[in-house]
């Protein structure tokens, strides 16, 4: 095992990845990035009629958008001939059998069982099948699917969120590894790319633990040395309904097109649930600082879309100007004011789509709200020459209020609806400068409404 964590995401690619999916993805990133590793994407597309190349392709352009650039990238339906090489090992080493019932007679079996409170595991009987039947059944055009023969243990294993865990293999049926038609399951191919792949830790859904018992036998069985495992608790929407890829809920697609920030569904997607509080942050190396896989929590995490909204604000707040430049640039938001401008507004920004309309306020044209010609007259000829700066709303309002007797709202107020048409905004001080003399002059004489 080498001392740089190398770990993987490994969606397949069956639908849009929802934030449950990032989850998982983000984990993995954040654990490579602080250990100075590397992350593969394996696209599990085994399943051909269900995987589709466009999903796998929106996939790593979700993850782009988050901020997960891939080291490498892997499909398992060009990897086949490892799984073949690994599955005649199995069955050499005995631990590959195969298995004629048909999913009518195991169903009827797993009734059977539980109608005499016995626990569903298959019973191994087509393990005690002597040559001769099997060849009576493939006479009659059976084809068999493969199971892998368990060994009865515990196994235990030492999980990154979990702690030490272990599971008890005699309770579980021989799972199937490869289909009558010869097609893989995802159980064999997971471990046998993972040791080819050389990858340290596996980070997944806790909807994983049990495979992973079955895989760490798998892992064994290859003469091969486990990873190291961690399973993180699952996301589920508000309403505590689990996440699911085909209803598009919560897809990062979606949020994406809503105008929430990547880092804020990052932020949310990775520490809700853990013990850190949710919090905004600037960048995904600052996110990787915050978070600890051993400090996640067993219970599952509830994502909530408001939440998401709100603390998305919170990140654009902080932003810092160089993080937004290329992205306000396509707004249309360039040039020498462009920076001033940004740290300006960003405060009052809910989505960064907004920011196009305190662009225009500051650089384009409004419909001044004019509520008292006369008071916007005298405020005007207090209005100092330019160069203006931070400091010259404060030294003219001064001026107005001396010069009118007006002071709070009454002589603030009437001055921003004239500037910026708006009833509220970011702070005058700050926008002045960004408005400038000739606009201010224009808009403090246009007529009263
Ligand atoms: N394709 C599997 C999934 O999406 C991967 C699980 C794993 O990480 O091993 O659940």
């Amino acid at each position: 095992m080498s001392a740089r964590p190398i770990v993987r995401f490994a969606p397949s690619p069956t639908g849009f990845i929802h934030i449950g999916n990032a989850r998982t993805a983000l984990i993995n990133w954040l654990y490579a990035l602080r250990g100075g590793g590397r992350f593969i994407l394996r696209f599990d597309d085994t399943d051909a009629e269900r995987s589709q190349r466009e999903y796998a392709e929106a996939i790593e352009v979700d993850l782009a958008w988050l901020g997960i650039v891939p080291d490498a990238v892997r499909r398992q339906s060009e990897r086949v001939a490892l799984y073949d090489a690994a599955t005649a090992a199995l069955e050499q080493a005995g631990r590959l059998y195969p298995a004629y019932e048909t999913p009518e007679e195991l169903d009827r079996r797993r009734k059977r069982q539980q109608a005499l409170g016995r626990p569903p595991i298959y019973d191994r009987a087509a393990l005690r099948l002597s040559a001769t039947e099997r060849a009576e059944l493939e006479a009659q055009g059976r084809k068999p699917h493969w199971r892998f023969r368990l060994e009865p243990t515990i196994v235990q294993w030492d999980d990154l969120a979990r702690g030490p865990s272990r599971i008890d293999c005699a309770s579980l049926s021989d799972p199937v590894l490869r289909r009558e038609d010869g097609s893989y399951l995802y159980t064999l191919p997971s471990v046998v790319d993972d040791v080819d792949l050389e990858v340290s830790h596996v980070i997944r859904g806790d909807d994983h633990v049990t495979n992973t018992a079955v895989q760490i036998q798998l892992f064994e069985a290859l003469g091969r040395t486990p990873p190291a495992f961690g399973h993180h608790n699952l996301l589920t929407d508000a309403s505590g309904e689990g996440l699911s890829k085909r209803s598009g809920a919560l897809s990062i697609h979606s949020l994406r097109e809503s105008g929430v920030e990547s880092l804020a569904v990052a932020a949310l997607a990775v520490l809700i649930g853990s013990a850190e509080a949710v919090r905004p942050v600037s960048s995904l190396a600052e996110l990787a600082e915050a978070f600890d896989l051993s400090h996640v929590s067993r219970g599952a995490a509830h994502f909530d879309e408001a939440e998401l909204r709100a603390l998305s604000a919170r990140v654009l707040h902080h932003l810092p100007f160089a993080a937004v430049s290329e992205r306000m640039k396509a707004l249309g938001i360039e040039g020498a004011l462009a920076e001033s401008f940004w740290m300006a507004t960003r405060g009052n920004l809910e989505r960064l789509v907004d920011a196009q309309d305190w662009w225009r306020v500051t650089q384009g044209a409004i419909t001044p709200i004019v509520e008292d010609r006369a008071f916007l007259a005298a405020a005007t000829a207090c209005l100092p020459p330019e160069p203006w700066d931070a400091k010259t709303w404060g030294a003219w309002t001064t001026q107005v209020k001396a010069a009118t007797g007006r002071k709070g709202r009454d002589l603030y107020h009437p001055l921003r609806l004239a500037l910026t048409g708006r009833e509220s905004g970011p702070e005058l001080a700050a926008l002045l400068p960004l408005i400038g003399r000739v606009r201010a002059l224009d808009r403090l004489a246009a007529p009263a409404a």
